[in-house]
């Protein structure tokens, strides 16, 4: 394992969060597979790392009880209730904006349904990022958010930002602004109720 990779880990078990690594997709299903007991009731944030790893499509088949935020033709409403449901689940998949090699997460997100659940509530989380997202500091992370991902997560959600136009964040006061909450998790109360997978690829943005 690169030095990096192997240094994070232990800065995440330090901070109370258990750390894994695999080398692909095959790998990541199969650990997390071992992390999930029958029954399980499973919650996701937005990850373009999850879509593209299969995992949405994997548990969408698994017979999990599954509180998919992407079925179509949701109202707000429903969406509402997913949200709150995630509170409660027993797993809470999600990505990351950024992982600090001192082994801390940076997220920014919109209404906050994806970071409040990383903080509170569900009795795992299950984070899954490429080793795109690791940073050397917080610094850095806040700066990889705000400058790459933030910009394409709003051309993904096909927003009128600046960003969209600019390919950079301004720091604009856009209606439809999409940074709103900037979530440093510094370290947990609960020792490993947030398992961290790095994956040896890139995923995501
Ligand atoms: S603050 Fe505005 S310009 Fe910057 S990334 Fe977010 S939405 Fe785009």
């Amino acid at each position: 394992m690169d030095k990096r990779i192997e240094k994070t880990i232990t800065n995440l078990k330090q901070n109370n969060m258990e750390g894994y690594f695999v080398k692909d997709k095959e790998e990541l299903l199969l650990l997390l597979k071992s992390l999930m007991k029958q029954g399980d009731t499973i919650g996701c944030g937005d990850s373009g790392t999850l879509e593209e790893t299969g995992v949405f499509a994997y548990i969408r088949n698994s017979g999990h009880t599954f509180y998919d935020k992407h079925q179509e033709g949701l109202t707000a409403e429903e969406k509402r209730k997913i949200y709150l449901h995630n509170f409660d689940a027993d797993i809470f998949l999600t990505g990351t904006n950024a992982i600090t090699v001192d082994g801390k997460l940076f997220n920014i997100d919109g209404n906050g349904s994806r970071v409040a659940p990383m903080l509170y509530g569900p009795r795992q989380v299950i984070v899954v990022a490429g080793i795109n997202k690791l940073t050397d500091t917080v610094e850095e992370a806040i700066n990889r958010t705000r400058q790459i991902a933030a910009p394409m997560d709003a051309m993904r959600l096909k927003k009128n930002t600046p960003c969209t136009k600019l390919g950079k964040c301004i720091d604009c006061g856009h209606e439809q602004r999409i940074c709103n909450d900037f979530v440093l998790i510094a370290r947990q109360f609960i020792k490993d109720r947030i398992k961290v997978i790095l994956i040896n690829q890139k995923y995501g943005f």
